[in-house]
């Protein structure tokens, strides 16, 4: 499973096209921008999917959430132009910190995957133990629900009209996972992770990407001597 020869980031044959499924703005270029910006590299159509804007992530009294959400939306469009990434969608009506596991989100996801009908999706494992974040456990288990559901022609059956079908994937890769079974050599694309973590500029304060980048790539590929990785739980659905 493992990423042996710099390659190619062996992806199952035909994993065109892929949707990463994230809570906040910054989620994907800490937990798995190395890797995208290789499958950018590679041609693969990459499509980002935010929960929310990341309207709670400040410490500065100054801010509204309104401002932060719309300042934290062009960090993340430009962090995704930097990796690569054509498409970035954010949906309406989730709030930073306050996501739930809802039929609500459930159908919002379901939904999106059957218009887009990616053959991979990138999620967070929900089950990773001491996963703080109430959002990044609650997009991690809507997710696989969703990708239960897309495939099914009487789950939200309201939705399979104007030539929309059901959809099914076959493959997830949880990422912010202590579940590892697949590596990626991020080597050569480290420069561009911490780039694209840069653009995050509301986040940094004092937070030096380039280090956090560097320590969490070289942990990540020691046990395939890598020198910097990034690790994944990689469950194909039955
Ligand atoms: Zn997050």
């Amino acid at each position: 499973m493992s990423d042996q020869s710099g390659s190619s980031v062996l992806l199952p044959p035909g994993g065109q096209s892929i949707l990463v499924v994230i809570a906040h703005p910054d989620d994907a270029e800490f937990l798995c921008g190395g890797t995208i910006a290789r499958l950018a590299q590679e041609g693969h159509d990459i499509h980002y999917l935010l929960v929310t804007r990341g309207d709670k992530g400040t410490d500065s009294a100054d801010v509204t959430p309104a401002r932060l959400a719309a300042l934290r939306e062009q960090e993340q469009r430009r962090a995704a132009e930097v990796l690569g990434v054509k498409h970035v969608t954010f949906l309406e009506g989730y709030a930073d910190s306050e996501v739930e596991v809802t039929l609500a989100l459930r159908s919002d996801l379901v939904l999106v995957i059957r218009q887009w009908k990616p053959d991979v999706v990138f999620t967070f494992d929900p089950w990773r133990r001491n996963e703080v974040h109430p959002d990044h456990r609650a997009v991690g288990i809507c997710t696989l629900d969703a990708l239960a559901c897309a495939r099914v022609r009487l789950s939200f059956p309201e939705q399979l009209r104007d030539g929309l079908t059901p959809h099914r994937v076959r493959d997830i890769y949880y990422f912010s996972t202590d579940q590892p079974n697949h590596w990626v050599d991020i080597s050569n694309v480290l420069d561009k992770k911490i780039e694209a973590m840069r653009c995050h500029e509301s986040q940094m304060g004092n937070f030096d990407p380039e280090a956090f980048a560097r320590r969490r790539g070289s942990q990540a590929g020691i046990e395939h001597k890598y020198k910097y990785a990034e690790a994944f739980h990689h469950y194909v659905l039955s």
